[in-house]
């Protein structure tokens, strides 16, 4: 169990407070403003969002990723009167991470930008609120045996994660056979082109994908449901978190989003966490554990519910989702090899540089040619990262749109 400070001083930070997550935590900071303050807030360029929300939360630093956007703030904070001071560049997103006045960080960026600065908090000893799944799918192994020997305390803040732990034993210890637990199940809404006739995927477009039928999100994760390689990432990620092997790592769609996730036990009891679809639930679950906190989020209305249906998920439909399956079996590189193409792709694909379904084809070819490694520090993560990136280019070249 971890010694918590007093409730007056829990101080915060958030990389990447601008984003869906970000705003999603300061709305919950502010509702307990005796218990939670601000340290420090970061952001990449979105300099006018930033400048507002210091002005909101009064952090003692902001950060942004981009220097030239770093000098805008200072501007735009001077001309207000506001007190925080702004820094820039992604060292500094590393700095504020590990300050030893800061007790939480909310691990918000999002894609590979935020490894380095959410290893920063875990090496630090932080409690690290993880959103940003894709730096735990990049550095699996070193990220858990980083957060192994600084003694940081990891909690989940993908909703099917958070569900997942709720759902595990208190003295849970990553050994699924010590606790009785079969396997894990993780739900999927399966995105707004769950229903869409396979011919018509080839023309949909960057809104079409952005238009999630319950989560409001980021553009690029947005992307990923649309894909379902947000399911296969979380797929890698419970596997690091839970210490499940894939084969016991099972994906049901559930299209109402009202059960979060699920642990299967030997003796045929399924555990699961319900709630209603507001990243707010596994925010506050996460920033007040192990006590319980508002969140914001209303009553579930059991009698609004019409049904709770399941389905397996179509691996021809979605095939990024086996693509993640068989990166997360090759191991090694692989992961990261497979979030780099995937980062790269879904980026062309919102700049129209890229048809829908060429995205998974775009990953498979760069699993197919990125050579093999260990990717046993984080040095060498980067690299595998970069390489796949330059693969990933080329193959998209070959397939872009005019
Ligand atoms: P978003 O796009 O809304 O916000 C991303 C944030 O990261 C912004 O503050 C942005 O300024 C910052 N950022 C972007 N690129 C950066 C860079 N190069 N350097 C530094 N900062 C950078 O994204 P989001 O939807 O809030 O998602 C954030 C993370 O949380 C992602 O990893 C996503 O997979 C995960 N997540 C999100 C949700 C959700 O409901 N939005 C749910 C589960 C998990
Ligand atoms: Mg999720």
């Amino acid at each position: 169990m971890i010694d918590f400070p007093p409730a007056s001083s829990r101080q915060l930070v958030i990389l990447g407070a601008t984003g869906s997550i970000g705003t999603s935590t300061l709305d919950v900071v502010a509702r307990h403003p005796e218990r939670y303050s601000v340290f420090a807030l970061t952001a990449y360029r979105d300099t006018e969002s930033l400048a507002h929300l210091c002005l909101r939360h009064s952090p003692r630093y902001a950060v942004m990723a981009d220097e030239t956007a770093a000098g805008e703030l200072r501007r735009l904070l001077r001309n207000a009167s506001c007190q925080t001071e702004v820094l820039g560049g992604a060292q500094a997103l590393c700095e504020v991470a590990r300050a030893p006045e800061a007790h939480m960080v909310m691990a918000a960026i999002v894609g590979a930008a935020g490894l380095e600065p959410t290893l920063a908090a875990v090496r630090a000893g932080k409690k690290v609120l993880l959103a940003n799944k894709e730096a735990l799918v990049m550095s699996g192994r070193l990220f858990m045996e980083a957060v192994a020997s600084s003694n940081a305390c990891l909690l989940p803040i993908d909703s099917e994660h958070n569900a997942i732990f709720q759902a595990l034993p208190d003295d849970y210890r990553r050994d699924p056979d010590a606790s009785g637990i079969r396997r894990i199940l993780l739900t999927a809404s399966g995105g707004p082109f769950r229903g869409t006739p396979l011919a018509a995927l080839e023309t949909v477009s960057p809104e079409d994908a952005c238009a999630h039928p319950v989560w409001a999100m980021g553009r690029k994760i947005s992307v990923d449901s649309a894909t379902m390689m947000n399911k296969g990432l979380e797929v890698i990620e419970a596997h690091w978190l839970f210490g499940l092997p894939a084969n016991r790592i099972e994906v049901v769609v559930h299209p109402q989003s009202i059960i979060h996730s699920m642990v299967d036990y030997i003796d045929g009891s399924v555990v699961a966490q319900l709630g209603n679809p507001d990243m707010r639930i596994p925010i506050a679950h996460a920033m007040a554990w192990p006590a319980r906190i508002g969140s914001g989020v209303g009553a579930l209305d059991f009698f609004g519910i019409s049904a709770l249906d399941f389905e397996r998920p179509d691996f021809e439909r979605f095939p990024c989702l086996a693509l993640a399956y068989r990166a997360l079996e090759a191991g090694g590189s692989a992961p990261a090899a497979l979030n780099a193409a995937n980062e790269e792709a879904v980026q062309a694909f919102l700049n129209r540089r890229l048809g829908f379904r060429r995205i998974a084809d775009v990953i498979a070819a760069t699993l197919e040619r990125a050579e093999r490694r260990e990717a046993s520090t984080i040095d060498a993560v980067l690299e595998i990262d970069a390489l796949a990136r330059e693969i990933a280019r080329a193959e998209i070249s070959k397939r872009s749109t005019p």
